[in-house]
This record gives C-alpha cells, structure tokens and sequence, in this order.
C-alpha cells in the first residue's frame, strides 16, 4: 500500500498571551487553504469550548475535515482528576451529538499527556482511536508527555498499557501515535518552525518511513512573540505550503484518523 500520512490540527485557545484568546481559531483558514491547495484530508482536534464559542466554523470546518476531540478545556489531564475528566469528556460528546448527531471518532490529549485510566474512559464512550502517544523521548529537553518507548505505526494497544502493542488483551480503540524523527524530534510544526521545511524534508527522504503523523496547532499559523514563537505566522505558512509539496512528491497519501482506523490492517 501507499505510504500514509496523518495530518492534524489541534485546534483550541491561543498559546500565547494571558488572556484567553482565540486567533488561530478565527484565522484557521489561513492553513486550511494550503490544505485545500494540496488536496489533504486532515484531522481537527477541536476543544469542546472552542465548538461552544464558534459552532458554524466547526460546521463549515467538518464538510472537508474530520472533527475528533481535544477534550472540552485544554487542561493536561494528569491536573485533573477522573470524575472531572469524565463530565469534560461526557459535555463535549454531548455538544458534539448536538451538532453532528453522532459520536465522535477520535480523541487528542491537551498537551498529549494520557494515561491507562483515561483510555479506560475513551472506550466506554466508544472512541475509534487516540492520537496523544509520543513514541521517543525527545533527546533536547523533557517533555511531560513522554512516558516511556511506545510503537512509531498505528497499533492496537494492550488493555494494561496504552504504550505497547497488545497481544491477547487488547482495546477496541487504536492508537495512531506521534511520529519521532531523528533523536526523537516529532514531526511538529513546532520543530518545523524551529529547524525548517528544508530539514524536515532531507531526514524524510533519507528515513522514507511508511507511516507519518505531523501535527499542529490553530496558533501556529498567526505571528506571536514569546517562548516557541519562532517563525510563527506567515514564515510557518510558507513552510507548510513547502513540505506539503514535498511529501506529495515523496507519494505520501494523506488520511484522516478515522480513514486509517478503517484501514488499520494494511498499515500494521
Ligand atoms: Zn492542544
């Protein structure tokens, strides 16, 4: 089969600043138009407070795009605790339901930090999938969503931990984890800010590897200043507008989470 690429943007309040503020939801055509230019099939993880304050941009997002869930505020789930998770998770299916009339498919951790006891939840609710694993520590610095080795391709993880492939006991959800490229740098509009589409483009063609998730947020496309700012904005866009060329031409097809769920027995 072709090689699969999955693209995702976290789509929830602006990262930068003190005040809740949400540019990168109102301006969010500014990437999906390069989308739209390279015909990709993408992923929103939409927060469940973004969908209250902006419903007909989710509704006009979903007639390209698959909506999953980024939870209902962007809060990292090891800061709450597990009834307050549950009514998060039961509010946004709910306003979800409201909206669409039917269950949504997949699920992304604020800031992917996950655990068992949150797959236990998603199961219950009868997701298809997460997309919150971080397979390799990143060698520069550490990151609270690292914990522990886990597979680079979609998996069916076992019922004990999320992090390995199940053998006997396994959920009914799979896992579509994050992809770690050289010293484990995932393949982040945050690192392609940083290190450019350029350098992205040379470790892929080097790595060929069949499966690909690269992931971003609403913010990375709007100029901010402060920490991890670099190369915001119209650079960013540009950068996108770059790599997406280039994997086109690498043969990457591009894939929603739930289009690779569906098809999970060929990428195994
Ligand atoms: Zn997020």
């Amino acid at each position: 089969m072709k090689k699969t690429c999955f693209i995702s943007i976290d789509v929830e309040r602006d990262n930068f600043g003190n005040k809740d503020t949400f540019k990168g939801v109102e301006e969010l055509d500014n990437i999906l138009d390069i989308f739209k230019k390279h015909k990709v099939k993408a992923t929103l993880f939409v927060t469940g407070y973004v969908m209250e304050l902006y419903p007909d941009f989710v509704k006009k997002w979903a007639k390209d795009y698959e909506i999953g869930c980024h939870n209902y505020f962007h809060i990292p789930l090891d800061e709450i605790d597990l009834l307050e998770r549950e009514k998060q998770l039961k509010k946004f299916v709910g306003l979800y339901q409201t909206i669409f009339k039917q269950l949504p498919k997949g699920f992304r951790a604020p800031r992917n930090i996950i655990d068992n006891k949150q797959f236990e939840i998603l199961e219950r609710y009868n997701f298809a999938y997460d997309s919150s694993v971080i397979p390799r520590h990143i060698a520069l610095h550490r990151y609270k969503g690292y914990k522990g080795r886990a597979p680079a391709i979609p998996y069916q993880p076992s019922i004990r931990n999320y992090r390995k492939k199940g053998k006997k006991e396994k959920m009914n959800l799979i896992e579509i984890p994050n992809t770690p490229l050289l010293g484990g740098i995932p393949f982040a509009a945050t690192w392609i800010r940083r290190l450019g589409a350029g350098f992205f483009g040379s470790l892929l063609s080097l790595n060929k590897p069949k499966f690909l998730s690269l992931t971003m947020h609403s913010w990375d496309g709007i100029k901010f200043k402060g920490r991890s700012s670099k190369n915001s904005g119209k650079v960013f866009l540009g950068q996108l507008d770059e790599l997406l060329g280039l994997l086109k031409k690498m043969d990457y097809e591009f894939k929603t989470g739930e289009q690779i769920y569906e098809k999970i027995s060929e990428i195994k």
